[in-house]
């Protein structure tokens, strides 16, 4: 299984303990459809077709993701989740998301991309 249908059986089975709390029709239609479709999609041959929809929800994901994870405007107060590295060519300072592991930074006044663990 991949994020995508892992990301719909969570939702769905989210749902469905929902509607267990709160009986609702549409809720409850909602969730067996989210986990028959993660179903489908794991149990899919057409491999290319599943790996570029989950790539295409990957990075939806990953911005909506940062936009709760204080994707607000910068310097403020979140600095404790950040790192502040400097560019190996220019010396510009770089600020990134801290707890990563290894990434690329790529500077953005230079271009440079040098490999940094965060
Ligand atoms: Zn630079």
């Amino acid at each position: 299984m991949d994020q995508l249908s892992k990301f719909l059986i969570g939702v769905g089975i989210a749902l469905w303990i929902i509607t267990i709390f709160l009986p609702n029709n549409g809720i409850y239609s909602v969730a067996l459809v989210l986990i028959f479709v993660s179903y489908l999609r794991a149990f899919s041959k057409n491999h290319p077709q599943r790996y570029r929809e989950n790539e295409g929800f990957l990075r939806y994901y990953n911005k909506v993701k940062g936009f709760f994870k204080g994707g607000s405007r910068p310097g403020s107060g979140n600095r404790k989740n950040q790192r502040i590295f400097t560019c190996p060519s220019c010396k510009q300072k770089i600020r990134v998301p801290k707890g990563k592991g290894r990434i690329k930074i790529k500077c953005p006044k230079c271009g440079t991309e040098f490999i940094k663990k965060s």
